[in-house]
């Protein structure tokens, strides 16, 4: 029998944190009862530096059942670092991880299928959505075009399968051998190279609060994800300069012919079409490579990705 822990990161998650600490204990209990777990098992919350009462409700939890357990980061570091941080303290105290969002979005009844195919030797198990129908219209088509791109930029992610998933500890030890800063976990996980597979479930709606990730969080979280994985989008800039450069051949052919012939026009238009056109790719590429450029800066940089304040563990 192994020990689970489930690390979920929590950003401002008062009205449902609650909820979702009962019906894991529930599932947890069972699971221990059936001897699935030890029960020594247990949930572990991360803070990310709320700025309502969730790590007042974490620490109540806390108080009333040793099962939850807490850490609260100094700040607010993002979902990604406060799901590392989370993997990083269980890894010394767990056999196994299971990262599950705070609005129990995903169905905990997976976990029990997450432990199952652990036991049959897999070493990372991905929770995938198998529909998206309580999903907003907008949150899905966005999510489906990034998948795509991604797929596209030639990024190895699992389709449809988010931050739920179960890591052994040996998954989570080589996890963190990867040092970079500008993590991208969904890109990462499948990098590690151990025996993977994927259990089904239905994706819910939120059932209480709101998306913690707003459009500019998650244009964020897109463009780190393709930038730290992919060096094609500098490709593709470097393919559209050289396609300019034989157009512009072409276009000093046609002006010299032009000019032998006689026919001299005063070219206002072209003369604007070529320098908002090239003016424009200039940019573009200044842009793309100062992303690259941002990345290596914070990469050198070495800063810790989060700072622990407090910690609530026995
Ligand atoms: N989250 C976090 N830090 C943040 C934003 C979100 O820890 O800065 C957590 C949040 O509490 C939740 C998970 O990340 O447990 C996913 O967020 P959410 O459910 O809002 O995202 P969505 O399901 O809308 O993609
Ligand atoms: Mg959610």
């Amino acid at each position: 029998m192994n020990r689970l822990a489930i690390v979920i990161p929590c950003y401002n998650e008062e009205e449902v944190i609650n909820e979702t600490a009962n019906r894991l204990k529930i599932l947890l209990k069972r699971l221990i009862a059936t001897k699935k777990i030890l029960d020594t098992s247990y949930i572990l919350f991360v803070n990310d530096g709320s700025k309502d009462t969730t790590w007042d409700i974490i620490s109540d939890l806390h108080k009333s059942d040793k099962i939850f357990n807490g850490i609260n980061l100094a700040k607010n570091v993002g979902h990604q670092n406060a799901l590392i941080a989370g993997l990083n303290f269980v890894s010394d105290n767990c056999d196994i991880a299971i990262s599950i969002d705070a609005d129990l979005q995903d169905d905990i009844n997976a976990i029990e299928d997450m432990i199952d195919a652990y036991a049959q030797g897999y070493d990372i198990v991905y929770g995938v959505r198998s529909s998206r129908k309580k999903d907003s219209f907008f949150k899905k088509h966005t999510a489906l075009l990034f998948y795509k791109i991604m797929k596209l930029l030639g990024v190895n992610t699992i389709y449809n399968h988010a931050d739920y998933r179960l890591m052994s500890k040996r998954a989570i030890k080589q996890f963190m051998l990867y040092g970079e800063k500008n993590m991208f976990i969904r890109g990462v996980v499948p990098l590690i190279g151990y025996k993977t597979t994927k259990v089904y479930y239905e994706r819910e709606a939120r059932f209480a609060g709101e998306s913690k990730y707003p459009l500019r969080k998650m244009i964020n979280f897109a463009v780190d994800g393709i930038t730290s994985f992919s060096v094609k989008p500098i490709r593709f800039i470097f393919i559209i300069g050289v396609i300019c450069l034989l157009f512009s051949f072409a276009s000093i052919i046609y002006t010299l012919i032009s000019y032998c012939q006689g026919n001299t026009v005063p070219g206002w238009t072209s003369v604007m079409i070529s320098l908002w056109f090239l003016g424009s790719i200039t940019i573009l590429s200044l842009g793309i490579i100062g992303e690259y450029i941002g990345k290596i800066y914070s990469e050198v940089k070495r800063r810790p990705s989060y700072n622990i304040d407090t910690i609530l563990f026995d």
